[in-house]
């Protein structure tokens, strides 16, 4: 265990917070197993105390022109491409992802702060002259107040960002409250605002676990909270947020399914499987985590996967491996014991990853990429989300199956067909009850001006991450009528205009 374990503490009012902390959580560095920081929990009295520092920084910044809160926004948009390499290598340190993956993360979240420089056009509001006689009716759309954002640890840059530009941008406060288990990047991408020229108190970050969390679900000065997690934890956010009388978006757990017709070219759907089922060691809330295979292709596809997985380094994030180690030890061993369990139910081993080799230290969290061929959905290893580098082939023996396997499930994160017949695919985007869809793509990754969210058990609220929908959510609108007229045109009229 390394002696030098750095403090990761709050960002309060752009300054780091210099209280003490009654409890502190490990942060560890995957690839190594060893403890590297110490990150503050907050309590909910400290919680309330930002807050209430963000709803009195708040009017400041909700009355400043768009043309300066523009520019805040490039300086930030720029800042964040210089820094980008930093922010993936604390990306690396504490969440154990590959290099490579990290940077791809920070450019997403990047492309949600360009989006976000286009606020003067995304909150232009609709005017129509002479609705009534002399009578002019306009919209307008104005900031909520202080927000609140709960990120989990799987992308611990991009998810932050999914919402913080928007919601900056729109004129709010933000409170990120980022995962325990890597908080450094969230920190470091909070900082850049300061140097962008936000004022103090517009972007603070709390560390914390539930205690942390349940306060800024129900302090009244939080006027809308956007989570992003796992699905009971998402179900819990969006029942007692929306209980608050807050605006909730509460984003979800997955089990993302692929299905591959006969026509499909298989080494494409081969490539895809093995990208989308191990990037980020299955760590990503759009992995592919349930292979379904149309009979007749599944012994074809199930040997080029294998072959493609031999080929796989897996090891410390920063020596150019294909994948990294799981996030902690504990989820590292749940997921082991979902392979365990899926060959005690009956499934096939057709590579394990508890058997692999690893480029890293020896106490890192290690788990090879894994294959579970001949996977029903009875077992746990279907039903559940894993969120680990384990694939599971579900053989199915026609479309219509595997449509109907998809859409029974209670996940609707992402899935992907691969076929070569247009007429399949546009079938399948219109009858699978999923929020977002790959054809031939097997990760639909998110597209900042596009919003980002699944359905079902994948999304509760009905509003998605960024994009348009981000705006609207972290706005209210208001409709103004109004008349300019010779007092004199005045008059008594009790009702609701007619129109004939
Ligand atoms: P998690 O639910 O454990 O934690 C998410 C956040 O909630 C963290 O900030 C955590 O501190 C907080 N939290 C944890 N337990 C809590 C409790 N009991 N009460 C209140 N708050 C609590 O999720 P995770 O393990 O950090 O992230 C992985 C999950 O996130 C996966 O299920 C993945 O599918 C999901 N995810 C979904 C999307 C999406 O777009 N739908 C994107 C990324 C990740």
């Amino acid at each position: 265990m390394s002696t030098a374990a750095a403090r990761i503490t709050h960002l309060v009012g752009g300054s780091p917070w210099e209280g003490a902390s009654e409890r502190t959580g490990d942060v560890y560095n995957p690839a190594t197993g060893a403890v590297t920081g110490h990150v503050d929990l907050a309590s909910a009295g400290l919680v309330n105390e930002v807050v209430a520092a963000a709803a009195a920084a708040w009017p400041v910044w909700a009355n400043t022109s768009l043309a300066k809160r523009t520019q805040v926004l490039f300086a930030f948009r720029q800042l964040l491409d210089e820094r980008k390499h930093e922010i993936a290598a604390l990306i690396t340190a504490e969440h154990g992802k590959v290099l490579d993956d990290a940077l791809g993360e920070v450019s997403r979240g990047l492309e949600v702060a360009e989006f976000a420089c286009g606020i003067p056009h995304l909150l232009k509001g609709g005017f129509s002259e002479n609705a009534s006689t002399n009578v002019d009716v306009f919209s307008i759309r104005q900031p909520l107040g202080v927000v609140g954002v709960i990120s989990p640890f799987n992308f611990p840059a991009m998810v932050p960002l999914w919402f913080i530009p928007v919601a900056i941008a729109c004129g709010n406060a933000v409170i990120l409250k980022p995962s325990e288990k890597d908080p450094s990047a969230a920190v470091a991408v909070a900082r850049l605002w300061t140097e962008a020229g936000l004022p103090d108190g517009i972007m603070n970050v709390v560390h914390g676990d539930k205690e942390a969390v349940d306060a800024l679900l129900t302090n009244p000065e939080v006027k809308a909270v956007s989570f992003v997690g796992s699905t009971p934890i998402a179900r819990y956010v969006y029942e007692t947020g929306t209980a608050n009388g807050k605006r909730v978006q509460a984003l979800g757990g997955a089990k993302n399914h692929m299905l591959v017709l006969p026509d499909a070219d298989l080494d494409l759907a081969a490539d895809a499987a093995v990208n989308a089922g191990f990037g980020s060691a299955g760590e990503r809330c759009m992995a592919i985590s349930a292979l379904v295979a149309v009979d007749g292709i599944a012994d074809e596809l199930v040997s080029k996967i294998t072959d493609r997985m031999r080929k796989l380094r897996t090891g410390d994030g920063t020596r150019g491996c294909d994948m990294g180690p799981l996030v902690t030890a504990a989820h590292r061993d749940k997921v082991s014991g979902y392979v365990e369990a899926g060959a005690a139910e009956g499934a096939t081993v057709v590579v394990d990853g508890r058997d692999g080799e690893f480029d890293g230290g020896s106490d890192g969290f290690w788990l090879g990429p894994t294959l579970l061929d001949n996977v029903t959905p009875g077992m746990s290893v279907y039903r559940d989300e894993i969120f680990g580098p384990v694939l599971s082939v579900v053989r199915v023996p026609s479309y219509e199956e595997g449509v109907r396997l998809i859409n029974a499930n209670p996940y609707g994160n992402g899935t992907a067909i691969f076929t070569n017949d247009g007429g399949a695919a546009r079938r399948f985007q219109h009858e699978v009850e999923v929020g977002m869809v790959g054809v031939n793509v097997p990760i639909p990754v998110p597209v900042s001006y596009y919003s980002f969210g699944g359905w079902k058990n994948s999304l509760f609220g009905d509003t998605h991450a960024h994009g348009t929908e981000g705006v609207h959510f972290f706005t209210r609108g208001k409709v103004v009528t109004s008349r300019w007229l010779d007092p004199s045109h005045g008059g008594l009229n009790l009702g609701f205009p007619r129109n004939d």
